[in-house]
Order: C-alpha cells, then structure tokens, then sequence
C-alpha cells in the first residue's frame, strides 16, 4: 500500500477542508405558484415548466 511520506501541515489539512462546507440546495420559486422549486425542474405543486403546464398533478 502506498504510503506518504510526510505528515501534511495543518495548513494543508485545513486549506483543504475550506470545500467541505455543507451547501443547501439552490431553490427558486415557481412563477405560477410560487412554490420553492429547485432550477431546471418541473414544479412539483403544479406541474409547470418555464411558465407552462405540462404535468398535470393530482390536486387541481
Ligand atoms: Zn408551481
């Protein structure tokens, strides 16, 4: 098994964990129901793309 060969520094530790931020997801609202909806998805309340309605959901 490789091994390394030095220890890493704790600037090197710890410049590598400036990425592990836990991020919440990008949510936007939908403009016919104004739901939060996340981009570059069918809004799940109405079924709504782009501003038209191409799902039709369950709940009218
Ligand atoms: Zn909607």
């Amino acid at each position: 098994m490789a091994v390394p060969k030095k220890k890493k520094s704790k600037a090197k530790r710890d410049s590598r964990r400036t990425h592990d931020v836990a991020k919440l997801p990008k949510v936007t609202t939908c403009p016919q129901c104004h739901e939060p909806v996340l981009p570059h998805h069918v809004c799940p309340e109405c079924g709504a793309y782009k501003g038209r309605t191409i799902i039709k959901t369950e709940e009218s």
